[in-house]
Formats: C-alpha cells, structure tokens, sequence
C-alpha cells in the first residue's frame, strides 16, 4: 500500500496556545481519512499545516515519500475546499472552474473537454453562466468541488465542506462526496466536527482533542474500542464509568466504557454486572426511548425499544434493575 501523507512529529503553537501537539498520522493513498474533532481541536490547523499555508514550528509534512516542509502550497500536488467556499462572486460557474486551468495555460480546446466532464460529474451542467449569489448552497458547495477536482490532485483536503447545509442535503452531499472520491481515487482528508458524518463515510478517522490525536482507528474500531473515556463520550452515547466507582460498585479495576445498547433493563437472567437505578430523564427518540438511569453516585444511559414485548414504567423515578455483561464493556486509559 502506498503512503499518501504522513505527518511527523508536528508541533504549532500561536502564542500560548498549543494548536497541534506532537501530531503524526499516515493516510494510505486512496483513503478517505477524517480529522473529528470539537471547535478549537486543531482540526483546521492540520489541514492548513498539510496544504502549506501554515508553517509549524517542528516537524516533517511529506507527501507520496517527498518532504514536502518547505515547499509552497502552490507546488503541493494536494487541493483544498474550505467550508465558505471561496468562489470568486464576479466570476460564473464556468469560469470559476476554468480558473486553474487558465493559470496553468491548459489548451483551450482542452480546457472546454475538462470543463464539460467535470459538470456532468457534479450536476451542474446547464449552470455554466450562473453566478454564485444565483446558485443554491449545495451547488456553490459542488462548484467549489469542482474547481478542485478539475486539477485532478493526488489528495484533496477538505475543511468541514458540508458545514453550511442544512441536515437532509447534507446527508445527500455526503453520499455523492463519497461516491465521487471512489470514482476518482483520490485521498481525501476530510475535517468535520460532526461525528455521524465521520462515522458513515471515513474509511478511517483521527480523533483531535486540545491539539492531540486521542485515536486513529476505524469507525467501527472507534465506536466498539474507544481508547480514552474522550473518544468514548465524543462518539455516541456511552456511560462512563471512573476507576473509583468502578472497584467500589463493580469489584472491577479499571474505568470502563458502556454502550447503551449493552443494558439490560430489568433482566432475569444471570449478568455480570448488576446495579438499581433510578429513571431521571426520558428522551422519545421515535423507535426507541433513550433513558437516563441514576444512583448516588453513577449515570447511566440505555435505550429502551417497546417492540420487545417488555412492559416498562418510564415515570420518573421508577426503580430498575440494570444489568450488562464483561464482555460488552471497553476499559479506559482514563
Ligand atoms: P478547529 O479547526 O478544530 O476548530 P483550529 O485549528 O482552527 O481548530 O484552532 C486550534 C486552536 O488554535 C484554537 O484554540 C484557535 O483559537 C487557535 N488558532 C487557530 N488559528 C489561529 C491564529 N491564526 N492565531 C491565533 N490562534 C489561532
Ligand atoms: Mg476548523
């Protein structure tokens, strides 16, 4: 397999803050590869660091085994689109994407043959003569695709690409930016704060926290074998459970993370692990109830499916018996 990226020991301070933090990472070429994280993670920083606009303070950006470190952006065999797009708003849809090709001189004979497949690839043909201000946020969002596509770069970075549309047209752009990276074969470094659409596209994803990566893993790997109890709660839903309760409650030594799918709701079979709890809070979630369980001292959240036959009083502050077995449960490093 070849390597696409690989950062090395990448340090960026501005001032006091520490925006990345001994980051390294290796894409393999033709992944899909995502940086998830909250605001303020670094998540932009990494991109801009890879993309050449920022320089970091320590350490090697190399790309298909060249280091790349002290080679301006333009030179960088690797494409960027930012969340607002930045179309030229004189421009129409066709010359905004035609706009590389001119600086590189391309044939115009040749240009036209790019310009025509690159719109029937991201639906836009019909749009040549629209300006910006005249198109929808989906297709500015397409055109900004395919001003990038269009220079057919190795690897195309992407900053929370989808971050201005609303939910129902985001998630049919996430399936056509999928779709579209399969069929050029480009890596794609995908930044979101947004963990479902990390989840449902990454082949797999790094996990940014305060200017460190917490985990590289797959999705699945994220989900069911989150390393710290950061990852465990940025991702889904999930009971923590810290050292100390653990050993006082459980007899068990080290913190864990639980899925909600894992509870047992007033179970009579025999589980490892059983504890009384109180319902706090119930949440309609259409096909199932998410419930927040409380004792003295412990949370816990399970999810509740009516279907299954089973009668449950969901008043709050009705007493249940909570059960789940060693083998659902993820140890914590913290
Ligand atoms: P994210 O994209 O994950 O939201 P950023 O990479 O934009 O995070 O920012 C990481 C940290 O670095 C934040 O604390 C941010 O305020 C800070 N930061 C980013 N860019 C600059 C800058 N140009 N000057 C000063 N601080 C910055
Ligand atoms: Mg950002």
């Amino acid at each position: 397999m070849t390597t696409a990226l690989k950062l090395s020991n990448i340090n960026k301070r501005y001032g006091d803050v520490s925006a990345l933090l001994d980051i390294n990472l290796e894409v393999n070429d033709g992944e899909f590869f995502s940086l998830l994280g909250p605001s303020g993670s670094g998540k932009t920083t990494c991109l801009k660091v890879i993309a050449g606009f920022e320089i970091p303070d320590t350490g090697e950006i190399n790309l298909f085994g060249e280091d790349v470190s002290s080679i301006p952006p333009f030179n960088r065999d690797v494409n960027t689109v930012f969340q607002d797009y930045a179309l030229f708003p004189h421009m129409n849809v066709k010359d905004n994407i035609a706009y590389s090709l001119k600086i590189k001189k391309i044939p115009k004979i040749e240009q036209e043959h790019l310009i025509e497949e690159i719109l029937l690839t991201v639906k836009l043909h019909g749009y040549e003569q629209r300006k910006p201000s005249e198109l929808s946020g989906g297709q500015r969002q397409r055109v900004a695709l395919a001003r990038s596509l269009i220079n057919k770069p190795k690897v195309l970075l992407l900053d929370e690409p989808l971050g201005a549309l609303d939910l129902k047209l985001r998630e049919q752009m996430q399936i056509e930016l999928k779709n579209l990276q399969r069929q050029f074969q480009i890596t794609f470094i995908y930044v979101t704060h947004d963990q479902q659409e990390a989840m449902s596209m990454s082949d797999r994803i790094a996990i940014f926290n305060e200017g460190k990566i917490e985990q590289i893993d797959t999705p699945n790997n994220i989900y069911n074998k989150p390393k710290t109890a950061f990852v465990a709660d940025f991702i889904g839903t999930t009971s923590i459970i810290l050292k100390s309760n653990a050993l006082k409650y459980f007899h068990y030594e080290s913190s864990f993370s639980l899925r909600p799918e894992f509870i047992f709701i007033n179970s009579d079979q025999n589980h490892d692990f059983n504890i009384e709890a109180q319902i706090s809070d119930v949440q309609y979630q259409g096909s199932f109830y998410k419930i927040l369980f409380k004792t003295n001292e412990l949370e816990l959240t399970s999810f509740f499916y009516p279907k299954t036959n089973q009668i449950l009083d969901l008043t709050l502050g009705t007493k249940c018996k909570l059960s789940w077995d060693k083998k659902n449960i993820t140890n914590l490093n913290e």
